[in-house]
């Protein structure tokens, strides 16, 4: 299975959950079947909020998504290891960078100009020139910030760079709605 078929499958899970028919996994016997080793075919990306859970949203089952997430959906070095180390070692076809509506690190980053206390200030510096840059309109900065991700893990990442131009990686950004719980592509 490529990339882009991975995402209509994921895609065609999220249709489930919108519509509340989530499939009733045997969580047991798929635990046993994965003591062997994970195969997942999704390294995801996404903010920490509790209302975004990634196998919620996407009805999948144990095993299937490898995740990384952080306030605010951004990568710093151990988050672009771990997204290497998904999409290397376990050679996930698809990498998914998922914001949501309402993302609580972009609005605080948008209204309070950046600044934060302790180790918060570190996710507002990621997310302050995105913010500056769309003018600190908060339903702006979260497409924003994914495109921004997405540079970023390209920029830095040699492994995700060679694994894209060997097309045997796709990275997909998309916009998770708290309101339906509907995921759309974000271009
Ligand atoms: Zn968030």
């Amino acid at each position: 299975m490529d990339g882009k078929q991975v995402w209509a499958e994921l895609l065609e899970g999220n249709r489930r959950f919108v519509r509340g028919e989530r499939r009733a996994y045997d969580f047991a016997a798929r635990r046993t079947a994965l003591l062997a080793g994970q195969k997942c075919r999704t390294t995801v990306l996404t903010c920490s909020d509790s209302r975004v859970v990634p196998e919620f949203i996407f009805d999948t089952n144990l095993g299937d998504l490898f995740d990384v997430e952080t306030a605010g959906n951004v990568v710093d070095e151990i988050g672009l290891g771990t997204i290497e180390y998904g999409v290397e070692h376990l050679a996930t076809p698809l990498l998914l960078l998922l914001g949501h509506t309402r993302c609580g690190a972009v609005t605080a980053c948008c209204r309070e100009g950046g600044h934060a206390h302790g180790h918060l200030q570190s996710i507002m510096d990621r997310l302050e020139p995105v913010a500056a840059r769309t003018h600190r309109d908060i339903d702006a900065a979260i497409p924003e910030n994914l495109r921004q991700t997405k540079r970023e893990i390209l920029e830095r990442s040699e492994v995700v760079r060679k694994l894209v131009a060997e097309g045997r990686l796709e990275i997909v950004t998309a916009l998770y709605r708290l309101e339906t719980g509907a995921v759309e592509p974000v271009e």
